[in-house]
């Protein structure tokens, strides 16, 4: 397996895969690595996580550096989310016992009931590049404080990340086996799953690998939680800020180079501000800097993979086939690495590439509409389900608005933002289930009812 860098084109490093046996190996590890784990505390468990937020605070530089190296992060974005990660770990050191405590339930008045939360066993995460050590830990962190054992199948193009995320669990004190990376590809995927070692299995990426592993997971009657894509609508009404809107918005599509399953997609804006939001909204767009993402100045780095920009390129040109208009942006850039100009269109079909594709790179399309029944409308004309945000004066407005959205995460006069202490997830084609809060913890656990009379 080999990292390339995006800025580049121009090999890392080559990292041995793994195989059939490691990965019978590995299975028996986080097999016998259960049996013990999850007979500790809440506590215990806690206090190594708590460990394990500490390291990562320690070496936000040398994480990040990996993560921007690997997939093209600007290196102050990839800072940020290594304290993320810190913080999701202390999270749940902090809450896990709170979340998992038995619930107790009047009924029978000869009985004591109760509901108990235990963990199920070795959980298989799979996980895409782009928030390469958010997306794993907000798996592990309240996967492994419920007591579950954790299988990383990283995405291919981030090898470097997945073994310094294992390497930084195993430094902080976690037993063996309670957490392993599998350097191995997507065809690998199915026999884990079928595994009896393997209870459950939660995958993060793209619509099509989400069928595959939600198929699978359905065949072998195991839990799975899948969170995939999304287009996530950004709505203007009529009486929002207009500037600071404008610029929220451009952060809200661009920021980790519009590489995010919530980034905002499909601007839908009112017909009375269009004109002004659209012209602070390109000036925004064309002021941030397109660049080294290693450089403190960047705003925009290199898409992680040639391929992927590439399926944006042609997703564009499609869109502007079908009739939509072109203001600023629309190509690659020449020369190395996989840069995409930041681009804006409007005019955008309703059947057209961006307004019915995830479009997963830095590109925003705008629509006009005439009022908030056609904003609604608009917003909820998609199969994905993830995020959406509206904007507003009004917040008694913005949050009757916000409840009219088919989707998993509604916010109002806010960009889409993951929050441990929140849920997270979509319906619709962005999938099933909820990573984070107490509902992220309850995924993967046996809700057992115990009656004692
Ligand atoms: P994928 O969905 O193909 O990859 C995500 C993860 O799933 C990777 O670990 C990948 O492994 C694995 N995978 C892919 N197919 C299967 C399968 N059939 N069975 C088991 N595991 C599988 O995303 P891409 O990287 O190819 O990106 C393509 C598009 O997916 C993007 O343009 C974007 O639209 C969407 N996407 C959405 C993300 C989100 O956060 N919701 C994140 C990433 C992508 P491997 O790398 O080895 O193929």
């Amino acid at each position: 397996m080999e990292s390339i860098n995006p800025v580049t084109g121009e090999p890392l490093d080559e990292y041995e895969t793994h195989d059939t046996d490691d990965i019978d190996t590995a299975l028996s590890n986080a097999e016998t690595a259960f049996d013990d784990w999850s007979q500790q505390s809440i506590a215990h468990r806690g206090t190594l996580l708590q460990k394990t937020a500490e390291r990562l605070d320690e070496r936000v530089e040398e994480y990040a550096e990996l993560m921007t190296r690997e997939m093209g992060k600007p290196i102050e974005q990839a800072r940020a989310e290594v304290k993320k990660c810190a913080w999701v770990c202390e999270y749940y050191a902090e809450t896990a016992a709170e979340h998992l405590q038995d619930e107790v339930i009047e009924s029978d008045p000869d009985a004591r009931t109760l509901v108990s939360y235990e963990p199920l066993g070795p959980i298989l995460a799979i996980m895409p590049w782009n928030f390469p050590f958010w997306q794993a830990f907000r798996f592990i962190a309240p996967n492994l404080a419920a007591g579950n054992v954790g299988l990383l199948k990283h995405a291919s193009n981030v090898p470097g990340c997945a073994l310094a995320i294992e390497a930084v669990l195993e430094d902080a004190g976690l037993p063996e086996g309670v957490f392993q990376t599998l350097l191995i590809s997507s065809s690998e995927v199915d026999p884990i799953i079928e595994d009896d070692r393997v209870a459950g299995v939660t995958l993060t990426g793209s619509e099509g690998a989400g069928r595959a592993v939600g198929r699978k997971a359905g065949e072998q009657l195991k839990p799975s939680v899948l969170e995939l894509g999304g287009s996530d609508p950004f709505v203007v009404l009529d009486d929002a800020p207009i500037e600071a809107t404008a610029e929220r918005g451009a952060f809200a599509r661009l920021q980790n180079t519009g590489q995010s399953c919530i980034a905002a997609k499909r601007f839908i804006v009112h017909d009375a501000v269009y004109d002004e939001f659209v012209d602070a909204f390109v000036d925004e767009v064309e002021a941030l800097t397109v660049g080294d993402p290693m450089d403190e100045a960047t705003d925009i780095g290199p898409m992680a993979r040639p391929d992927l920009r590439e399926d944006l390129d042609d997703q564009i040109e499609r869109t502007l086939d079908a009739g939509a208009e072109l203001l600023t942006g629309g190509e690659a850039v020449d020369g190395e690495g996989a840069y995409y100009q930041p681009t804006v269109l409007t005019e955008v079909p309703s059947d057209s590439a961006a307004a019915t594709e995830e479009t997963f790179g830095p590109v925003a399309s705008v629509t006009r509409v005439s009022d908030e029944q056609e904003a609604i409308e608009v917003a909820n004309d998609t199969d994905f389900g993830l995020g959406a945000s509206v904007w507003t004066s009004d917040l008694d407005r913005g949050e009757a608005f916000a409840r009219r959205f088919e989707a998993g995460l509604c916010f109002v006069n806010e960009l889409v933002k993951s929050d441990p202490r929140l849920p997270f997830g979509g319906v619709k084609n962005s999938g099933y289930g909820r990573e984070l809060s107490r509902h992220g913890i309850r995924e993967f656990v046996n809700a057992k009812t115990i009656w004692v009379q």
